[in-house]
C-alpha cells in the first residue's frame, strides 16, 4: 500500500476511535492492533501480513485503488453493501469458502470490512420495515 493511503486509513481509524467512544473495548483494541500493523507495513513492506477485505461492489470504492493494495497484499470479497453473512454450511457458501480459504490457507489474521458513504445497498437495507415485510 502506498504511504498516503496508509496515512489516510490510519487517520480515518483514529477519527473513528475518537468519535465512537462507545465502541466496546475489544473492538477498540482490535482497531488499534490493525492500525499498528498498517503502520508497520508502511514502514517495512516486506513484513506485510495479508488481509481479507470485504468491500462493496460499488465501482466508486475499489479497495485496491482506495487503499493502494499491491498484488498479493489483500484477498477480497466484494458484494453489495460489503455484507458478511452469518456462518452457514448450506447458505452463503461462496463467502464462507472465501473466509475459510483466507484463514486456513492464506493464514490471514485480519479481516477488514470497508463501508462507504452513499452506499445504495445499505440504503436499500435501511428501507426494509422493522417488521421484516418487504415493500411492494
Ligand atoms: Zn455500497
Amino acid at each position: 500500500m502506498g504511504s498516503e493511503s496508509y496515512e489516510e486509513a490510519i487517520a480515518a481509524l483514529s477519527k473513528l476511535l475518537s468519535e465512537k467512544a462507545d465502541l466496546g473495548s475489544v473492538a477498540a483494541e482490535k482497531i488499534k492492533q490493525v492500525t499498528a500493523e498498517l503502520e508497520a507495513a508502511a514502514a517495512d513492506p516486506t513484513k506485510f501480513d495479508p488481509f481479507l477485505v470485504f468491500a462493496c461492489s460499488d465501482s466508486r470504492v475499489c479497495p485496491s485503488h482506495v487503499l493502494d493494495f499491491q498484488p498479493g497484499e489483500a484477498f477480497m470479497v466484494r458484494n453489495i453493501a460489503n455484507m458478511v453473512p452469518p456462518y452457514d454450511k448450506k447458505k452463503h457458501s461462496g463467502v464462507g469458502a472465501a473466509i475459510e480459504y483466507a484463514v486456513l490457507h492464506l493464514k490471514v489474521e485480519n479481516i477488514v470490512v470497508i463501508g462507504h458513504s452513499c452506499c445504495g445497498g445499505i440504503k436499500g437495507l435501511m428501507s426494509i420495515p422493522d417488521d421484516g415485510t418487504t415493500a411492494t
